[in-house]
């Protein structure tokens, strides 16, 4: 709950892309990767990118967009990973009001840093790549960048779970998707859930093409890996 009221916090200005909130943003996640003992890929947390967004007509360089990207190293299959994901950006400011997407995402990147605090102390089998995506709300930029810029090979990922508004309803209820195309997880999911006091929903899949897992899954599928075994 603290990394819900620290990313949806006045000062962060709706972490739009491109803006100062955004980059505050960027240095409180790098901050939680660090303090949480997450190792950086290729000696940084930052996966720096540039982007064009082109608003009623008028095309804009957003030069300053990032993806934050940790590891644990996995204790039997260091070189496969599972992917964690949760896009930070949302809309800034608009008409003098902060948009301040506490459910959209700071509630995902808050589950998946919770995740990330968790497995650093006790290490899956395979490695778990964290990421939290930039520029989702413009295209899904910061996946389009992940996938064309991998920091592992992409035939190395096994799965991506996204996390995107896990903070809404007062029922306890998630929404998975995914588990059409990738039947296999269906019972990992239904696991996970049994004995617990959340309620799991199946969505059809169409909503998971706005998904950056979409994107990465999208791009691995030729490799015949995006299934878990
Ligand atoms: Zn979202």
């Amino acid at each position: 709950m603290r990394d819900v009221e620290a990313l949806s916090a006045p000062e962060m200005e709706g972490r739009l892309s491109g803006t100062p909130g955004n980059k505050r943003a960027q240095a409180f996640i790098a901050a939680q990767f660090k303090d949480i003992g997450l190792e950086p890929l290729n000696g940084a947390f930052e996966q720096k990118f540039s982007f064009k967004k082109t608003t009623r007509g008028t095309v804009q360089d957003v030069p300053d967009a990032a993806n934050l990207m940790a590891l644990v190293g996995g204790t039997a299959e260091r070189d496969r990973y599972v992917v964690v994901s949760a896009h930070y950006d949302h809309l800034g400011v608009r008409g003098g009001q902060v948009y301040r997407g506490a459910d959209d995402n700071a509630s995902g990147v808050a589950a998946m840093l919770a995740a990330a605090r968790w497995f650093r102390a006790h290490p899956p089998r395979q490695s778990l790549l964290f990421v939290a995506f930039d520029a989702e709300e413009e295209g899904l930029q910061g996946a389009r960048h992940f996938v064309a810029h991998p920091p592992v090979p992409l035939d190395r990922i096994s799965t991506v779970v996204n996390l995107d508004m896990v903070g809404r309803g007062d029922k306890n209820v998630l929404f998975v998707t995914g588990t059409h195309h990738y039947p296999a997880l269906k019972p990992i999911v239904e696991d996970a859930a049994r004995g617990r006091s959340i309620t799991i929903t199946r969505r059809p899949c169409r909503s998971m093409s706005a998904s950056p897992a979409f994107v990465v899954a999208t791009a691995n599928v030729p490799s015949g890996r995006a299934i878990p075994r």
